[in-house]
């Protein structure tokens, strides 16, 4: 989608750092962290949110969480622990239309959320 910014930040449009690439997502630093780990997982797929997800997605679903799995691992936070967000639409705090995992570990995180 040509107005995406994180359709820009996969095609190279936009810069970002880059963590973890592979077939079907890109991985990069949030640019405003909110943990010393905060890193977002994006499909290359232009797929608004959850809410837009189809079942031919249910694959691509499965593979964002071993990616969060993995990049964890690379982080060295899958001891100590990590959460992942998915915020979706406006009540969810979602403000990137394009579906993104949040992958935040390196300190003790609390709950409930905000
Ligand atoms: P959301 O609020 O939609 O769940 O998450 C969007 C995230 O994208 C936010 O954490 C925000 O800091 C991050 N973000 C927004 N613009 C940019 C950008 O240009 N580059 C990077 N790396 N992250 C961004
Ligand atoms: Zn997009």
């Amino acid at each position: 989608m040509t107005d995406c910014l994180f359709c820009k930040i996969i095609n190279g449009e936009l810069p970002a750092t880059r963590v973890y690439e592979n077939r079907s997502f890109i991985a990069f630093e949030d640019i405003d962290k909110k943990a010393p780990t905060h890193i977002l997982i994006v499909p290359k797929a232009h797929i608004e949110s959850i809410d837009a997800m189809t079942d031919e997605d249910t694959e691509l679903m499965a593979e964002l969480f071993q990616a969060a799995r993995d990049i964890a691992k690379q982080r060295g936070i899958s001891e100590s622990g990590y959460r992942v967000v998915v915020n979706t639409g406006r009540d969810g705090g979602q403000t990137v239309s394009h579906l993104h995992m949040h992958l935040l570990g390196g300190r003790a995180m609390t709950w409930p959320p905000g």
